[in-house]
């Protein structure tokens, strides 16, 4: 066994868990107005699922603590985590509110319209967490995001941070940030748009990326990985910044890019890599994230990327 072994990538995550519903459509309908779609493609998505599928495909044993609705939709998804080998243990049914769905209406131009429901997501609670202590205290990394209430990640932050855990923090949706939160930070791992609403600063220059990095670390956390597109990521911490460029593929569809680079990155800091080893392997595997469709069906295996193991 390598130092980088299997049995010691631990990852739980804490996050939301969606169904995505896709209709396809020559154009948007006018407000009151009925048209015929071309297509329906349901998959599935969160953020917190997203990450959960990435790590679990790159070999780390995953817990998600998360909520679903008791539906179909939430049934499909357990039975789908678990198809990826992900324990869903740690997962509730919420019996007053559906599953959280993702209506996505795509047009002809490739614009996309977007109405979600948070659902069962919103349920997840305190309590949730203090169910799922154990699994999160015996865990390498911890990883949240903010579309499931921010006490609930506060309440696994303060557990993991007890108890030496890493914890990486995506912080998403980045209105929902509190300055306990950035506090109880290892890791934060967002991009410009999330970056420029949290520091106030533009991000358009590797400069200035670096410089809201910065801002970020004084705001609480210890190390930073700023995600920018197909220019690749911007790291720092108490050593220094270094930008890491992207891998240069034929993208065809960058959904969940965001959440292919922090799954990938949190395996990799679970088996012990620096920040800057970990950006450079989860680079890889966003850029193999965007040379196919749709979310979870883009996210690789291990056997998929090339030298995961060595
Ligand atoms: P999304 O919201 O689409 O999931 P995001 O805005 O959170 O994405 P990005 O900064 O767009 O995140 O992308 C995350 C990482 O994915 C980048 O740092 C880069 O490593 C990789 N990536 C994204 N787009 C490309 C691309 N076109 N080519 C190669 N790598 C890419």
């Amino acid at each position: 066994m390598t130092e980088h072994s299997t049995s010691q990538r631990r990852i739980c995550v804490v996050g939301s868990a969606n169904i995505d519903l896709t209709f396809r459509t020559s154009r948007f309908p006018e407000p009151g107005e009925t048209i015929t779609g071309r297509s329906l493609h349901q998959g599935m998505g969160g953020k917190g699922a997203n990450q959960a599928v990435v790590a679990a495909r790159l070999g780390a044993q995953v817990s998600f603590v998360a909520r679903v609705g008791n539906d179909s939709f939430g049934t499909q998804a357990i039975e789908a985590y678990q198809a990826d080998g992900i324990d869903t243990s740690f997962i509730r049914r919420s019996e007053n509110q559906p599953t959280g769905t993702a209506a996505i209406l795509v047009d002809d131009h490739a614009e996309n319209c977007i109405v979600v429901v948070a659902g069962a997501n919103a349920e997840l609670s305190s309590e949730d967490i203090v169910a799922a202590s154990t699994v999160i205290e015996s865990s390498n990394v911890l990883l949240c995001q903010l579309e499931t209430p921010v006490e609930a990640a506060t309440e696994a932050f303060r557990l993991a941070r007890a108890a030496n855990v890493l914890t990486v923090l995506t912080p998403a949706p980045a209105e929902h940030v509190t300055g306990e939160l950035l506090n109880l930070c290892d890791v934060c791992v967002l991009n410009k748009t999330e970056i420029e609403l949290l520091v106030d600063q533009s991000v358009n220059t590797e400069a200035e990326a670096v410089l809201a990095a910065e801002l970020l670390r004084k705001r609480g956390v210890n190390r930073v990985a700023l995600t920018l597109g197909s220019d690749g990521v911007v790291i720092q911490d108490e050593q220094g910044s270094m930008f890491i460029p992207a891998t240069t593929v034929r993208a065809v569809d960058s959904t969940g890019a965001g959440d292919a680079f922090t799954g990938a990155l949190a395996v990799s800091l679970a088996s012990g890599l620096s920040l800057a080893d970990a950006a450079r392997r989860a680079g890889i595997v966003a850029a193999i994230s965007v040379t196919r469709l749709g979310t979870q069906t883009s996210f690789p295996t291990v056997e998929e990327v090339a030298d995961w193991n060595t």
